[in-house]
């Protein structure tokens, strides 16, 4: 309510009044000039000072109207300044712009008033703004707010910093060319925007910053100015939360495992020991013919190595505190391969190399966890090389920090990338009904983690497939003080 120019009130009504004081005036001088000659008569004396009232009034009153109508345009003056105050009507009251002046008066405080109001309603506006603002900046999703043609109109901090982009370069985006998903939820925004259908929590996957993320999506849809529907987009990232279920959902079914290990550990190893009482029988009863007494040799070693791994079933199913046992990789690896070449890799024509470090490379925990772990990978790689032309299986130990390490690499087709991310969840497998379980590689990251370690399939490995197992080492030196 600020008035730019100083333009003063026309004062239009002025020359008006005027004009009969001027003829009153000339009336007047006119009868004094020729009264002077007949000055002598009563008639010149009356007629004289009829004029010289009427006249007088006329003036008073002009000058009672200026002074009226100075007071009505500073009014006026002073609100186009913005102040909004009531003229004086003073002495003038019973002139004609006097009586406007009243009128005035009521008009300005009139606006007064509803200035007022629109002052409150635009501070409330504010407030609203900036406690709306408030909201969007701290909640803990990303929010994009987008037009009907998809472009971006709002976004808040956390979508700035999801994007990777300053603040406001995300405005006027198109959503879908912002927003890198797999074809599935590609099609799922599609038809929500074509539909206009909410949307509540619905689990998608985006590529952002070089990586995967999953997120929580909300979509709801709104009426804008120009009545077209706009839409309003929640994104909230539950990679860790899916990380943690999963994991949980993982223990869940660990445990489930080992009481189921504990159970059929528990009915083998009855039989076990039967066989392992035969063999013996059978051992010394073949005095004549030696190569009964080899087989029934190896049938003991082999059943006495199965109750080994039983009794560490049933340990890793009792959950037992760490033994404190070490175990010399390079002897386990050694041995391991004695027995599957003696066993299982002279049938199946594989050739098997073993680069181990030097010296002894001791981690801790006991052999015969290590061995179930091995055991599992070896017989992986071999069903792996089952099409190989020329298969190879290559069983390699090294140093590395304050860690034995351990690698199994074949030269068979390797692991597809789709599927790296499930091998060690319990009860994955590629193979067909009745050849595999599913549990070989999940069992051996239990006992593995469980030590401390660490057990990964090799990615970078291109001449086919190659687990690699890190133990934390044991510094023989600090082991002997
Ligand atoms: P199982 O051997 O009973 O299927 P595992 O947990 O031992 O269960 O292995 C899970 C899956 O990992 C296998 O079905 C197979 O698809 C894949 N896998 C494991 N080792 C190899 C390997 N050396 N080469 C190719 N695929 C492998």
């Amino acid at each position: 309510m600020r008035g730019t120019s100083s333009r003063r009130f026309p004062h239009s009504v002025v020359p008006g009044r005027l004009v009969p004081a001027a003829f009153a005036l000339l009336a007047g001088l006119l009868y004094l000039f020729f009264g002077l000659r007949w000055h002598d008569s009563n008639v010149f004396w009356l007629t004289g000072a009829l004029l010289s009232g009427v006249a007088g009034y006329v003036i008073l009153r002009l000058l009672a109207e200026l002074a009226a109508l100075r007071r009505l345009e500073d009014g006026i003056h002073a609100a186009r300044e913005g102040l909004l105050e009531p003229a004086p009507v003073g002495p003038f009251g019973w002139t004609s712009v006097g009586r406007l002046i009243p009128e005035y008066n009521t008009t300005i405080t009139t606006l007064r008033q509803m200035f007022r109001t629109v002052e409150e309603c635009q501070g409330r506006f504010l407030n609203e703004r900036n406690r709306s603002n408030t909201i969007l900046q701290s909640l803990p999703g990303a929010l994009l707010s987008v037009s009907d043609d998809l472009r971006v109109s709002i976004a808040n901090r956390q979508a700035d910093a999801l994007f990777g982009v300053e603040p406001g370069l995300l405005i006027g985006a198109n959503l879908f060319e912002l927003l890198d998903v797999n074809e599935r939820d590609r099609e799922l925004l599609r038809d929500a925007f074509l539909y206009k259908r909410v949307i509540r929590n619905q689990e998608i996957a985006l590529n952002v910053g070089g990586g995967k993320r999953y997120f929580s999506l909300n979509l709801s849809f709104y009426n804008d100015e120009e009545n077209d529907m706009g839409g309003v987009l929640i994104l909230q990232d539950i990679t860790e939360y899916r990380q943690l279920m999963e994991s949980v959902a993982t223990r869940e079914k660990l445990v489930a495992m080992g009481q189921l290990a504990a159970g059929v550990a528990h009915e083998l190893n009855t039989p076990l020991g039967n066989i392992l009482g035969y063999a013996q029988l059978l051992d010394r009863g073949a005095a004549e013919h030696p190569k009964l007494g080899e087989y029934a040799r190896i049938i003991a070693d082999e059943t006495q190595r199965c109750s080994r791994v039983v009794q560490e079933l049933l340990d890793y199913a009792r959950k037992d505190k760490c033994s404190g046992e070490t175990c010399d990789l390079n002897q386990l690896a050694q041995e391991l391969i004695d027995t599957f070449i003696n066993c299982r890799l002279k049938r199946y024509r594989i050739e098997i190399a073993l680069e181990l470090g030097t010296g002894p490379l001791i981690a801790e925990g006991a052999c015969g966890q290590f061995d179930i772990v091995l055991s599992n990978l070896l017989a992986n790689a071999i069903d792996a090389l089952d099409k190989t032309p020329s298969p190879r299986i290559v069983v390699s130990t090294w140093a590395e920090d304050s860690y034995a390490c351990i690698a199994i690499a074949d030269n068979g087709p390797g692991v597809p990338p789709d599927i790296r991310n499930r091998l060690f969840d319990p009860f994955f497998s590629t193979k067909d009904v009745g050849k595999g379980s599913g549990l070989g590689l999940s069992i051996s990251q239990a006992i593995v983690t469980k030590r401390g370690g660490f057990i990964a399939y090799d990615a970078d490995y291109r001449d086919g497939a190659r687990f690699v197992i890190r133990l934390p080492a044991v510094d023989l030196e600090r082991a002997k003080l």
